[in-house]
């Protein structure tokens, strides 16, 4: 039903793309194969971009009165060469629209990684810090979606993960012709997908969109990426995908038989209660609008947010 942008992602080279960790290790990440055909990724290894070579002494994350990155072995404090790299190449890094980073590394990992007390400690005070990589790309980019590979494992994860990339994706397409009309028409496309997120949001971005004060375009774009980003940084809740379904089936109800209208009640109430079904609820519905030809549903994101292909199981 849609014609897909291409996301750009940033990536952890060692996942798929270099043999880099510090063992010479390189991961493979079956999902990160299963993207490749449909987004650009950009790789980067910020421990070997500060020099450390491959095989390398492990380095940690210590927290002695402020966070710091230390690699016991060699005594070396790699703190501010980490800190100064991250900005220097976050200053120079073209648009994004995601980023896969590997999980528990002192430098890449994202709330998984280990915090010790001290350079030589062998306990950790916790396993939930951030690398100081992953730091300064959330904190210069708040509203990037952001994820790990083993965060990828996970269906529900991956699929608002995916929907935000592309979506940000195609929004970063369309206003790149600086038209009124594409904007417009991007958020006629997404209207279901948006009032699924965030129904308000999509009630203001409408608001924004009709210019009365006839403000340029920049600024309109401006205004709208940041409803855009906000509204889609948390998942849609079941309630709020049911009113969308319950939306778009008004435009078709009086043409299913009776039969289809029990299997849609059925699959409602399955989905009420394991909200992982919502795919096959989609689907069931995108069969129905290609049916019936539904030219408003046709055109929606909502159905199809990605390219099929990334959908079910890609482990
Ligand atoms: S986790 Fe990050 S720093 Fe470590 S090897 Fe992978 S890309 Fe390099």
């Amino acid at each position: 039903m849609s014609v897909y942008p291409c996301p750009t992602i940033l990536i952890s080279k060692c996942l798929g793309f270099s043999s880099c960790r510090y063992d010479g290790r390189m991961i493979s990440s079956p999902v990160t194969g299963a993207l490749q055909p449909h987004v650009e990724f950009v790789s980067v290894c910020p421990e070997c971009e500060i020099g450390l070579g491959v095989p390398r002494e492990p380095i940690r994350i210590v927290l002695e009165g402020r966070k710091r990155l230390l690699q016991p072995a060699t005594g070396l404090d790699l703190t501010e060469s980490m800190i100064g790299f991250t900005a220097a190449y976050l200053d120079r890094l073209a648009a994004i629209d995601g980023a896969v980073l590997k999980s528990r590394s002192p430098s890449c990992g994202l709330r998984s990684t280990k915090v010790f007390t001290s350079s030589i400690s062998r306990d950790y005070l916790h396993r939930k810090g951030t690398g100081f990589f992953a730091e300064g790309l959330t904190d210069r980019l708040p509203y990037l979606p952001v994820v790990d590979e083993g965060q990828l494992a996970d269906a529900l994860i991956r699929d608002h993960f995916l929907t935000r990339v592309f979506a940000l994706a195609s929004f970063r397409e369309e206003t790149g012709s600086g038209k009124m009309h594409d904007l417009v028409d991007y958020h006629t496309r997404n209207k279901l997908l948006l009032m699924a997120y965030d129904k308000e949001a999509m009630t203001r971005m409408g608001d924004i969109l009709a210019n009365h004060r006839k403000r340029p375009f920049e600024e309109i774009a401006t205004d709208y990426q940041q409803y855009l980003q906000e509204a889609l940084s948390r998942a849609a809740g079941i309630g709020p995908n049911i009113n969308v379904l319950m939306h778009a089936v008004g435009y078709f109800s009086d043409r299913l038989d009776a039969n289809e209208r029990a299997l849609l009640n059925e699959r409602l109430r399955e989905y009420r209660e394991d909200n992982t079904l919502l795919g096959e609820l989609k689907g069931l519905f995108a069969s129905w609008i290609l049916r019936f030809n539904v030219g408003y549903l046709l055109l929606q994101t909502y159905f199809c947010p990605y390219p099929a292909a990334l959908s079910g199981r890609l482990e």
